[in-house]
């Protein structure tokens, strides 16, 4: 999630991480923001709860779709294989149909 400071007006990135840990420190502090300090600056920045519970779904709908991504990938990757197998399935028989065929007629 992205934060503008208040001080500098610079932007800083919170990753996934970085907004799990604020979550649990919310929960133990039961207050609905927390400061994060600024990396530029190093002034805190009130921060509200909402925030953070919005970018925890930001990167949790993230994290599903690079899954679903990789999955597909995996899948398309393996297709090839599969229907190369089942061309070769395919392939035998049709040649024992043939070997069955030349049997009966010779
Ligand atoms: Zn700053």
């Amino acid at each position: 999630m992205k934060i503008t400071c208040w001080n500098c007006k610079k932007e800083y990135e919170l990753d996934a991480a970085a907004v799990d840990a604020a979550l649990k420190a919310l929960d133990a502090s039961k207050l609905g923001f927390v400061d994060v300090p600024c990396p530029h600056c190093e002034k805190e920045n009130r921060t509200k709860r909402a925030e953070f519970e919005t970018a925890k779904l930001a990167f949790e709908e993230a994290a599903k779709k690079a899954a679903e991504e990789a999955a597909k990938k995996a899948a398309a990757a393996a297709e090839p294989e599969l229907k190369g197998l089942a061309a070769r399935k395919a392939k035998e028989k049709e040649r024992a149909a043939l070997d069955k065929k030349k049997g009966h007629k010779g």
